[in-house]
């Protein structure tokens, strides 16, 4: 299922959520050079282990189970796997799917 972060956490992206994570599934982290072009932090799908524990966090309610994901930010659960397609991130393929715009299809990695 996976938590996912939504639209709340553009600006504000102060990280707390990584502290809180157990499996480390939550990036950009701030040493990442990619934390600074970052807008907001992603979850990693294949990695969450859907505890919970970076919700009660994060000061802006970003984060939702798929289930609880409002109908206005559907999308963010296919950015936040779009982050890092099959536990890797793929930056370049990335950006090309938001630059198609927000309704980027989750393909399942070949490899
Ligand atoms: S639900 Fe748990 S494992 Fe998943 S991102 Fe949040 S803290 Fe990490
Ligand atoms: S705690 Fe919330 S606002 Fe902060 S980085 Fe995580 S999701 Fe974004």
């Amino acid at each position: 299922m996976a938590y996912v972060i939504a639209e709340p956490c553009i600006g504000t992206k102060d990280t707390a959520c990584v502290d809180a994570c157990p499996v480390d599934c939550i990036h950009p982290k701030k040493d990442s050079e990619k934390y600074a072009t970052e807008e907001m932090l992603y979850i990693d799908p294949v990695e969450c282990i859907d505890c919970g524990a970076c919700v009660p966090v994060c000061p802006v309610a970003a984060i939702f189970t798929l289930e609880d994901l409002p109908e206005k930010w559907q999308h963010f659960a296919e950015i936040n796997a779009s982050y890092a397609v099959g536990g890797k991130f793929q930056q370049d393929k990335f950006q090309k799917r938001v630059a198609q715009g927000a309704h980027v299809e989750q393909e399942v990695a070949p490899r």
